[in-house]
């Protein structure tokens, strides 16, 4: 397979250069026009159910302008902590717009988020005498996160283990929640489950779709409550490699909508929202992370050495994941060079690549780091005294804007100025 014409970045030598030449590197850089076209195709492979709504997972990438955008396009927001929904909410999302899928919650967090008037997803049954005793009566509407225990198999691949997983509540567990509530008056149920997480096979989310399915189907015999919609959470993967092959959403769709109708419109259950939680599939392939090559080092093996670091993007040291390396203006050069590509950590696994068949670099090249616009920024952190990057949007007319500032000196000093 040639990976030099399969996995191009979505900018251009001579755009990086003038956008380099604005802005200091390392940044994330995003694509408005790939995150707008990608919110549409998702919306219309789901446009079959009525109620369908995709609160995008804000953890992946926690940044207003970003956030602002989806909302455009007609998204809620997944939030998973107190700073995320008060995010959410100064994007200008309120209400039903807002999914609230945390665990190990505390009660201010529960709190605000009824504030809000948003929707709150228990993690677990004791959770819900928690919000009682702490927070107040329950709302209307709630959701409850389901842990079916065991392997989750996707076309005889085991693709995650949730019995090892800390989230959700058991079968019985659902039940009695669901009872519960209702005696206390609650008028509104919802059910979810996040079980596989980066799944490129396109059968995945539909068989995800049919356990939640049976599993409404089963709770509304058990208890009598037919649940208001169904939410599939995220876990719809990216191509981060050349090999790989995208999803096809419109047969991710198709295969829902199968599911739908064999399982609950037989039922009577023909008006269940479908929710999504996707934070991968929305944004990773529309963020790049851009560097430069400052460094060049030849000892047992051959080593480049960018001005970026492992503070601007975790998954290849923390998960050894792959991200996909270009060379802005080397993209059809032969890839004839093995390079470890580093950052400055005092750590062993700050490297962006290792091994990696790349084309010769020079000191100055602008290397581009694929795949980053989702648990990239977002998991940046201080460490070796690092200041975390600038966040840079490429307009769909193809000029940029500063979307987050790259923090500072005083930033990283703020916390500690009163205690030397
Ligand atoms: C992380 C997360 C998501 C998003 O997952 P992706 O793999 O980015 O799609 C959705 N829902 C919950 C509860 C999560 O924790």
């Amino acid at each position: 397979m040639d990976h030099r014409r399969t996995k191009l970045p979505f900018v251009t030598k001579e755009q990086l250069d003038r956008i380099c030449a604005e802005y200091p590197t390392p940044f994330h850089l995003y694509d408005e026009r790939g995150i707008r076209e990608n919110a549409r195709r998702l919306l219309k492979a789901f446009s079959w159910n009525k109620g369908f709504k995709e609160f995008f997972a804000v953890k992946a990438t926690p940044t207003p302008a970003i956030l602002k955008i989806l909302h455009e396009e007609g998204c809620g927001v997944d939030c998973s902590s107190i700073i995320e929904l008060k995010m959410s909410e100064q994007c200008g999302f309120s209400g039903s717009e807002i999914m609230f899928s945390s665990n190990d919650t505390q009660a201010r967090e529960f709190a605000y988020c009824t504030k809000l008037g948003g929707t709150i997803n228990f993690d677990d049954y004791t959770h819900i005498a928690y919000y009682e005793k702490n927070v107040g009566p329950l709302p209307e509407t709630v959701c409850c996160r389901y842990n079916p225990g065991g392997d989750f198999l996707v076309t005889n691949d085991i693709m995650d283990t949730p019995g090892d997983a800390k989230y959700g509540m058991t079968y019985d567990q659902l039940c009695d929640a669901f009872h519960y509530m209702q005696t206390k008056g609650v008028k509104r149920f919802g059910i979810h489950a996040f079980l596989a997480s980066n799944v490129l096979a396109d059968e995945y989310y539909p068989m995800l779709a049919r356990v939640m399915f049976d599993l409404a189907v089963r709770l509304k015999r058990d208890t009598g409550i037919a649940v208001s919609f169904v939410n599939l959470s995220g876990g719809i993967g990216v191509p981060y490699k050349p090999k790989d092959r995208p999803c096809n959403i419109d047969v991710i769709g198709e295969g829902v909508r199968r599911a739908y109708a064999e399982t609950l419109v037989p039922e009577g259950m023909d008006n269940v929202a479908i929710y999504t939680e996707l934070g991968r599939f929305m944004l990773a392939p529309y963020g790049v992370l851009v560097a430069h090559a400052q460094h060049e080092k030849h000892i047992y093996k051959e080593y480049i050495g960018l001005d970026a670091c492992c503070a601007d993007l975790m998954r290849p040291a923390m998960y050894g994941a792959y991200h996909h390396i270009t060379v802005a203006g080397k993209e059809d050069a032969p890839l004839d060079h093995l390079y470890d590509v580093t950052g400055s950590l005092c750590e062993n696994n700050d490297k962006f690549a290792v091994d990696r068949a790349l084309p010769k670099i020079d000191i100055g090249d602008i290397v581009v780091i694929h795949d980053t616009g989702a648990h990239g920024h977002a998991m940046g952190y201080n460490y070796n005294g690092k200041l975390r990057s600038a966040e840079i949007l490429l307009c769909e007319d193809g000029s940029t804007r500063m979307i987050r500032r790259a923090e500072t000196e005083e930033d990283y000093f703020a916390t500690t100025k009163d205690f030397f």
